[in-house]
């Protein structure tokens, strides 16, 4: 693999720059749901969102090298594209429609995602059905030309904003596990859908409990067959475990440095030294997974089987980032500087290692399916 760029991906960064030179710089770092989506519509408005979406389906058609230079400029900008509020749209339900959908379910739901006109949401996990996701219980049953579903849904990320929600739900009671479960398109806006915010450590409620009271769902809202549900999912945990990766490692090196920065202007003898040694060590894997990013995204592109090495990449890029947040707030700590910044970075990082799959998932999907260590 040559690392080196080429006079087009050199133009193509400069391109990226020359543009996140003209967004407001208040978006840079923004925390807030409304501000991350504006500059979410920046980028569709400029042909960046999805940019490795095939044109048929409206998408720039981008090379994945290209894709992952505009991913890592616009996470050292301060914009980290794995928090953006389109990401549900762009990252998960868009190439589970691309591989699962019809064209009517395409044509209606794809355009609304690339403009960010319409916010989604993912249903998947319940209070007993996380890990072992195939247990989910939300029931959905078929009534005339559609259905009508109950039950209740949690941790479901800016469930609070979003206009649809795509869900797994039980449609067969007697049929055994992985053949009774349909994934379907559900509206918030649907009477008997209530949402409550749920406090998270920092304070701040990004995630929620969603309820569904006898919602109705057309039958033209399943993706793929009725009772394929977790088939389709399987599109979608594999592109959650995968996307922003090259935008993570542009925000973490962005973080990285600012730990640096408190270092030389703070810190003095050992102690400094034992922090360069540290932030050297950090550095080495953050390197790491820039690389790894390119091969995920290229094996992407080439439409060749990214699962053998998504949880690798889940479980290095979490546990690293949560070592960037530790040293940040130990440093901060000591030296009193920043000390907001980093302790509420520090609980943020928390919540890495347990979505799209906990690190203890992801070791057991190494072990018994790339290892083919027993069970
Ligand atoms: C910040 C955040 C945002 C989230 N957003 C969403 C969202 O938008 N939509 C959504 O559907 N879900 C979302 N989730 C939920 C997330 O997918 C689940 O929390 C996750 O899958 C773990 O499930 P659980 O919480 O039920 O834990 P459990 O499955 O109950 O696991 C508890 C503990 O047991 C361990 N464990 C469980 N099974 C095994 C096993 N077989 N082998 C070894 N260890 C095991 C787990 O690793 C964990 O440590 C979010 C979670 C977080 C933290």
């Amino acid at each position: 693999m040559n690392l080196e760029e080429t006079p087009t991906e050199a133009a193509f960064r400069a391109e990226v720059r020359e543009w996140l030179a003209d967004v407001p710089r208040e978006l840079s770092g923004a925390r807030d749901f409304e501000k991350r989506l504006d500059f979410d519509r920046l980028m569709a408005a400029r042909g960046f969102l999805g940019y490795m979406w095939p044109r048929e389906f409206g998408g720039a058609g981008g090379d994945p090298i290209l894709a992952s230079i505009l991913e890592e400029e616009v996470g050292e900008f301060g914009m980290p594209l794995q928090r953006s509020p389109s990401r549900m749209g762009t990252n998960l339900l868009g190439p589970t429609l691309m591989a699962h959908g019809t064209a009517e379910q395409r044509e209606r739901f794809l355009p609304h995602i690339l403009a960010v006109d319409e916010v989604w949401c993912q249903g998947f996990s319940e209070p007993n059905a996380g890990s072992d996701l195939a247990n989910v219980q939300c029931l959905a049953v078929e009534n005339g030309d559609g259905f009508r579903l109950s039950g209740s849904k949690v941790w479901t990320t800016q469930a609070q904003h979003a206009d649809w929600c795509f869900v797994l739900a039980r449609s067969d009671v007697e049929a055994p596990r992985h053949k009774n479960l349909s994934f379907m398109l559900v509206s918030m806006k649907e009477p008997g859908v209530d949402v409550r915010p749920l406090e998270q450590l920092t304070r701040e409620a990004e995630f929620n409990e969603v309820f569904f009271d006898d919602v109705a769902v057309p039958r033209e809202n399943v993706v793929g067959k009725i009772n394929s549900g977790w088939q389709v999912a399987m599109t979608t945990l594999a592109s959650e475990r995968t996307y922003g990766l090259r935008s993570r490692y542009g925000y973490y090196i962005r973080e990285l440095q600012a730990v640096a920065r408190l270092v030389r202007e703070h810190a003095s003898g050992h102690q400094r030294a034992i922090w360069t040694g540290e932030i050297g060590h950090l550095y080495a894997d953050l390197a790491g997974i820039r690389n790894l990013a390119y091969k995920v995204l290229s094996l992407a592109a080439a439409g060749d089987d990214v699962a053998p090495v998504s949880p690798i990449s889940h479980l290095w890029w979490t546990r690293t980032h949560q070592r960037v947040a530790d040293l940040g707030f130990r440093v901060a700590s000591a030296v009193g500087v920043d000390q907001e910044y980093w302790y509420h970075l520090w609980l943020d990082s928390r919540g890495e290692t347990i979505y799209g799959g906990s690190s203890q998932i992801q070791r057991n999907l190494i072990s018994e399916r790339e290892l083919g260590l027993p069970r």
